[in-house]
């Protein structure tokens, strides 16, 4: 069933609003919480299954959807939950997908709003030399997409032991004579640290590197799952289960690990690590959704993938650079220092 929140006084549809954190009515300004709509749910089928409508006949991976407000027609892969009719903006939440073992057990709520991001998007272009024209027009920020990205977090408790070699050289001056020494040292770290939350992208589609970058995300505000958070954005199920992300998890527990013990090895002048065992307990791990915005750019054939943290505001990507518009600036500068050295030669 896909479901969507009506408002209570006009029917129009629920959005979340990050500015406020309740969901909002755009058509007669209506606010209610999303413990109040939960507890009191005016849910309606927001899209019905278009007949006839499966597009794969060997794997039923899309579906095609019919909005029930403007008649339009979608098309929703099979780890959609979260989608928005492009026509009417009629919002359309997959409770079965959201539910048993796909119900997420936290989100952080974006907190970043469109227009801020839209905002940020614009500071960002004043920093970049030289980005398209219709970098920041309407028709671009248009697809600008809200996303709650699946992740899985990770509860690892490690043991590491490092055997370590160091030295330390002295100095001592007899006479005419200086003499060197240096001191060894065996240096032992056994230590037992607690990881919570490490986080692993938990999305084909998504990018690892892009959401490495996009961290930290402030963990303190995770708030218990609920459907009316989704409101307004896209959303997707986890394609990788925790087990198919636990070497990754692991890997960063490692890292982490690591840094940590060899970082409390200080004082010496030369430390060479001569044994280290690690091991890991997994202690626990949960599935949540952190907020992302997104925007695909596409640029003198080359794609651009730009992403900002929609709670902490943090940007990602590489900003599309317009070679034309490079080139003739360069003749410009190239023109006026020729123009330069003529006057200069003609003055002398
Ligand atoms: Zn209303
Ligand atoms: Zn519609």
């Amino acid at each position: 069933m896909v479901v969507s929140y009506k408002c209570p006084q006009c029917g129009a549809p629920m959005m979340f609003d990050p500015e406020s954190g309740k969901l909002s009515c755009d058509h007669c300004g209506c606010v209610t919480t999303v413990e109040e709509l939960e507890q009191n749910p005016k849910e309606d089928v927001a899209f019905t299954s278009a007949p006839g409508s499966s597009l794969s006949s060997t794997k039923d991976s899309f579906k095609v959807y019919r909005c029930k407000n403007c008649g339009a027609e979608m098309l929703t892969d099979e780890n959609t939950t979260a989608t928005v009719c492009v026509f009417c903006g009629t919002p359309g939440l997959m409770e079965d997908r959201l539910s048993g073992e796909n119900r997420p057990t936290l989100v952080i709520p974006f907190k970043l709003t469109r227009q801020q991001a839209i905002e940020s998007f614009r500071e960002w272009s004043k920093g970049v030399f030289l980005t398209p024209r219709n970098f920041l027009a309407a028709s671009t920020m248009e697809k600008l997409t809200g996303v709650y990205v699946p992740f899985w977090l990770h509860d690892y408790d490690t043991h590491i032991r490092l055997d370590a070699h160091c030295t330390r050289t002295r100095h001592r001056r007899a006479g005419d004579t200086e003499y060197i020494y240096t001191d060894h040292y065996n240096v032992l770290r056994d230590m037992d640290v607690a990881y919570s939350r490490i986080p692993t992208d938990a999305s084909e589609k998504m990018e690892d590197s892009t959401m490495e970058l996009l961290e930290p995300y402030d963990y303190s505000e995770l708030v218990r799952f609920e459907m009316p958070y989704l409101s307004g954005f896209l959303s997707e199920r986890y394609t990788y289960t925790a087990d198919e992300m636990e070497g990754r998890a692991r890997n960063r527990a490692r890292q982490f690990a690591e840094t940590t013990a060899r970082g409390s090895i200080s004082g010496y002048e030369s430390t060479n690590i001569v044994n280290q065992q690690i091991s890991f307990r997994k202690l626990n791990e949960e599935y949540v959704l952190l907020p992302v915005w997104m925007l695909n750019y596409r640029f003198q054939g080359e794609d651009h993938l730009l992403a900002i943290n929609g709670q902490t505001g943090k940007r990602v990507g590489t900003l599309p650079v317009d070679k034309g518009r490079a080139r003739s600036i360069f003749w410009g500068i190239g023109a006026a220092v020729f123009v330069g050295a003529s006057l200069l030669m003609a003055l002398l």
